[in-house]
């Protein structure tokens, strides 16, 4: 890497805005490029606990966030439950998130250049060991190139094979204008992915994601405007006025696409969705974008870029792997005879030890790695909570009205 030229990040958003913020905090010049800068990108936007306690600057934003305490899970049945979150999710609306990581990586760093520009990037060359970055402006000169920009990086096949569309996601959505407090998850018969409706602080994003090749695009959001028109709407008090429909893709490798994964080579690297780095159950991005971007500039500011793809295998590919591998179970898998969709609501329904569960993964503190090993240590209790569950609802009558004067299992 010569230290000439500035670094050049190509995508502005949670990866390269963080990547820009931190190179910049340790002493190198940046130029960071994206054609939008601050935009609506379509997402969530919900970041959890862990992300929280990583960046903390990200907990502190404000009415930049709507902290959510409370969520509500729905089997593909229309099984119910509500539970209480003991670490709330944080629902940012992009635009307010991008803002936000953009200003400080402007503000970052004392005696360096650093420019953010709204620029969209055309064409990037290799020249005697630097890089020519061309945009509709001006051609820009730089020493390390970071890609990014997004899943839908148009300059990942100059460095790596095309993402497969075995390895994508399909998503459509729309932002609604309207307060909540509640988060929604519905999950889906015959769909590899959810609708989710995630509350900001003055609207909230409803979408829904499937496996690209499974379910089309045109199908998804038939799927969920009937969702939103049915189950809803009504009863949430939003209605679609004003509504602005989004759909974009997301990464969601296979196991044997992570073995393999190519994150840098020659004076180059990618990050955040670029790289493919999305948990592959729950379509989180956020953290990984994030944390991939920090993990990238702390082995260039110690001058081992090599070190990156190391730091993934140490920290976030494991968890990753394990999800992609374990996600085809999760979605279409059946346990004591019912799918593992129906039994995650009614345990959560019945048992407090799984609620609190629930609520660890939902905070993101608990990985997929010890699940395993949580899931057998609470088993008893679950069971017995489970049980009591099924009791009472036996000893119940259709109207709910206990068939006992005194439920036994009453707590
Ligand atoms: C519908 C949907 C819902 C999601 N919900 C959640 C959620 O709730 N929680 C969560 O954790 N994750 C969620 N994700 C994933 C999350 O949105 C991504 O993981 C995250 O945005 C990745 O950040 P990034 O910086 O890598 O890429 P991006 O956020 O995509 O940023 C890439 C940037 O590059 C810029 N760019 C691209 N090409 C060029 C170019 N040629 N020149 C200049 N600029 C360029 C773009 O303008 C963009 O700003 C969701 C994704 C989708 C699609």
């Amino acid at each position: 890497m010569t230290a000439r030229h500035p670094i050049a990040i190509v995508g502005g958003g949670p990866a390269g805005a963080l990547a820009g913020a931190l190179l910049a905090a340790g002493g190198r010049d940046v130029l960071l490029f994206d054609e939008k800068l601050a935009w609506e990108k379509p997402c969530g936007g919900g970041l959890t606990h862990k992300a929280l306690q990583q960046y903390p600057f990200l907990a502190d934003a404000g009415s930049d966030s709507n902290p959510v305490e409370h969520c509500e899970l729905i089997s593909p049945s229309g099984q119910r439950v509500r539970f209480h979150m003991q670490y709330p999710v944080a629902i940012f609306s992009r635009l307010a998130l991008n803002g936000l990581l953009l200003e400080r990586a402007r503000r970052a760093g004392v005696d360096v250049r650093v420019e953010v520009r709204q620029e969209r990037v055309t064409r990037i060359a290799r020249t005697a060991g630097d890089w020519q970055v061309i945009t509709p402006q001006r051609e820009y000169r730089a020493s390390y190139l970071i890609l990014a920009a997004g899943a839908r990086n148009p300059f990942r096949s100059q460095f790596l094979s095309p993402i497969s569309p075995s390895d994508l996601m399909v998503t459509a959505g729309y932002f609604i204008p309207g307060r909540s407090s509640l988060m929604q998850i519905q999950f889906l018969k015959g769909i590899t992915g959810y609708i989710w409706v995630f509350p900001r602080a003055d609207h909230v994003s409803a979408g829904i994601a499937g496996k690209m090749g499974e379910t089309s695009a045109s199908e998804l959001r038939r799927r969920l405007e009937r969702w939103l028109e049915e189950q809803w709407l009504e009863e949430s008090g939003f209605h679609l006025d004003g509504a602005r429909f989004y759909s974009h893709i997301l990464p969601s490798f296979r196991a044997q696409t992570f073995e393999t994964l190519e994150v840098r080579g020659e004076g180059w690297a990618m990050i955040g969705d670029s790289a493919g780095l999305v948990d592959p159950i729950t379509g989180e991005g956020l953290y990984y974008a994030l944390r991939s971007a920090e993990l990238c500039a702390d082995a260039l500011l110690a001058g081992r870029p090599d070190d990156y793809r190391v730091l993934l295998e140490e920290e976030l590919l494991p968890e990753l792997r394990l999800a992609a591998r374990v996600s085809e179970r999760f979605y279409r898998g059946q346990v004591f005879g019912d799918s593992v969709l129906e039994r995650m609501v009614s345990l959560t329904a019945q048992s407090a030890s799984f609620r609190e569960l629930m609520s660890d993964l939902f905070a993101g503190i608990q990985g997929y790695r010890d699940l395993r090993s949580r899931l057998y240590q609470i088993l008893p209790s679950v069971m017995s909570e489970g049980l009591a569950g099924t009791l009472r609802l036996a000893w119940t009558n259709s109207s709910g009205a206990s068939r006992f004067a005194t439920d036994p299992l009453a707590e």
